[in-house]
């Protein structure tokens, strides 16, 4: 029973060894994103040798100022690694300068993703989802993943014409806004996430271990039986892998 979170905060957890091993278990293959390059080593020290966890290169937005000096640190781990988050553009409360540096650090990730080919990038789009889409555009030669997307329907469209994927957490299905980008969303587009520990349902932040009640949650909304949409998830990661016999690429 394999299931997937494409949007994990491992190092952010209060105990990552203890959720690591948790992870292993469970068999949730889990991409742990991270905030700064820095970060990289401690992640993929930890996920050493796993067959379920990959650890990404990040630098959030809401961090880009303060760390736009590790972008060569960036560009030297991005070799290193296949998966790529948590990158994008937040232009919640933002001055235009500030604005102006997250898109430069971001064309400056795009632009390499898109030399070293591909990558599988999970993206923060809150407020810039049009940016967003316009910076990578259409034909990227890599996996664009929209994690907790929360632009228009109009934009979702154009990203979805691009062939970007959009990842679904626990918050989507229970608002009314995530509920309609979820009817909406095609069946091979769709992915799960968590976004742990930053989510939290009643005080408990989520981890890779509550992806089976996400796809309960998504199989009510797509009005799927439970176990075919697991396997519809589980195989549309498996798609982007371009992967068989369940190995992680
Ligand atoms: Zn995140």
């Amino acid at each position: 029973m394999n299931y997937i979170d494409t949007h994990f905060h491992l190092d952010l957890w209060t105990n990552p060894p203890e959720i690591f091993s948790e992870i292993e278990k469970q068999k949730v293959y889990t991409i742990a994103v991270t905030n700064t390059p820095s970060v990289f080593y401690y992640t993929e020290e930890l996920a050493n040798n796993s067959k379920y966890v990959r650890s990404a290169i990040g630098l959030h937005p809401e961090l880009a100022v303060e760390r736009q000096g590790e972008i060569d640190l960036f560009k030297k781990i991005l070799k290193r690694t296949r998966y790529v988050g948590e990158v994008g553009l937040d232009y919640v409360n933002i001055t235009e300068d500030e604005k102006q540096i997250q898109k430069k650090v971001f064309e400056t990730i795009v632009a390499e993703c898109w030399e070293q080919k591909n990558k599988i990038i999970t993206i923060h789009s809150r407020r810039s989802a049009s940016d967003i889409i316009d910076i990578i555009g259409d034909n990227f030669p890599g996996t664009i993943i929209l994690h907790w997307f929360s632009g228009s329907f109009k934009e979702m469209e154009k990203a979805l014409s691009y062939g970007f994927h959009f990842s679904i957490n626990n918050a989507m299905t229970l608002s009314k806004k995530g509920k309609q980008i979820i009817e909406r969303l095609p069946n091979d587009k769709m992915l799960t996430e968590t976004d742990g520990p930053f989510i939290k349902n009643k005080q408990v932040p989520h981890s890779p271990l509550m992806i089976p009640s996400i796809v309960q949650n998504l199989s009510k909304i797509k009005d799927m039986p439970v176990e075919n949409l697991r396997v519809l998830i589980y195989s549309n990661f498996k798609q982007i892998l371009m992967i068989d016999k369940g190995v992680i690429g």
